[in-house]
């Protein structure tokens, strides 16, 4: 009876009442958005040790009819609850293989890769295997040149189930790199386990360099316990040459970040080049 009181009174709470009905409009939006194929993909360029762009991220941006270009921080949570991260990310899988497809025909694009974020929603789906198995043979894209990130916490979930998931798709070629590294709550053994290629340092630690002491031991255990493991790592977040400086200094090869590029439409990317 508790329980129901407190449901009827935030029914009945004129503010929270506004902010439910908000989510729906947008949720309703983002369902229409998808059906009119509004979500686009921008690409932010990833760049080696001597500054060549060597691939890109795939970033979701929105193209709003009424608001114009809107980030993922405006709707990727709603979208995220609602289960229509599910559709959402699939649709920039498929648009991220469908370039890759095309960059293969082309010499100055052929071994570029591409990194795609994957939602928990996502990955524990059943067809999870499945799904990117039919569009890398539908687009006819390169399972080489496909790099997929999932944040530590994500893969945390049912390590069993992502390792068995990972280590299929792994088998056809396709690499994986924990995004966000670092943030999360996993110990270390777990990250012997996964089947991984890559981390991601996130951007937190690469802002206070290098100046930031913290900041500075942190991104040098990350770089050396990377190197024992052999994983390949890339900073995120490399606004200026100092920051790309210290990390190289400590081994850093890959970069990303306002330094090379913001994310960009797919034909100001293919311009940069
Ligand atoms: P993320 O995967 O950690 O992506 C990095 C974010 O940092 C991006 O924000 C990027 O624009 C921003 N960024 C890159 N370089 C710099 C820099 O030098 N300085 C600063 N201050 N920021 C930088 P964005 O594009 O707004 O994306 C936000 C988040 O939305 C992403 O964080 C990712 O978690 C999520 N997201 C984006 N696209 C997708 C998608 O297709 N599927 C899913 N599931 N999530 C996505
Ligand atoms: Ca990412
Ligand atoms: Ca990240
Ligand atoms: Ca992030």
């Amino acid at each position: 009876a508790k329980a129901a009181g407190k449901d009827m009174l935030s029914f009945y709470d004129p503010q929270m009442q506004a902010v439910v009905s908000m989510r729906i409009e947008l949720e309703e939006d983002i369902r229409r958005g998808l059906a009119q194929e509004e979500f686009v993909l921008y690409l932010q360029p990833q760049a080696d040790a001597s500054g060549n762009v060597e691939g890109a991220e795939a970033l979701v941006r929105w193209q709003h009819p009424a608001r114009g270009l809107l980030a993922p921080g405006v709707f990727i949570d709603i979208a995220e609850r609602s289960g229509l991260i599910e559709p959402l990310d699939l649709a920039i899988l498929r648009q991220g293989c469908e370039l890759l497809a095309r960059w293969a025909q082309q010499p100055h694009t052929a071994a570029l890769t591409l990194a795609i974020n994957i939602s928990a929603r996502f990955l524990y789906r059943d067809d999870f295997v499945c799904q990117v198995r039919d569009i890398l043979q539908h687009t006819g894209a390169s399972a080489l040149q496909l790099k997929l990130e999932i944040t530590e916490s994500l893969l945390l979930t049912d390590v069993d189930k992502a390792v068995s998931r990972m280590q299929l798709l792994r088998d056809m070629g396709v690499r994986f790199a924990i995004d966000d590294f670092g943030t999360g709550y996993s110990s270390m053994a777990y990250l012997q386990r996964l089947p991984l290629d890559q981390l991601k340092i996130d951007q937190s630690f690469v802002r206070g360099l290098p100046d930031d002491k913290g900041n500075v031991a942190i991104v040098r255990a990350i770089l050396s316990m990377a190197e024992g493991l052999e994983l390949e790592v890339i900073a995120e977040g490399v606004e200026h040459p100092a920051q790309q400086d210290i990390l190289r200094l400590h081994g850093c090869r890959h970069f990303q970040g306002y330094l090379f590029g913001k994310p960009m439409s797919v034909d100001a990317f293919i311009e940069l080049l």
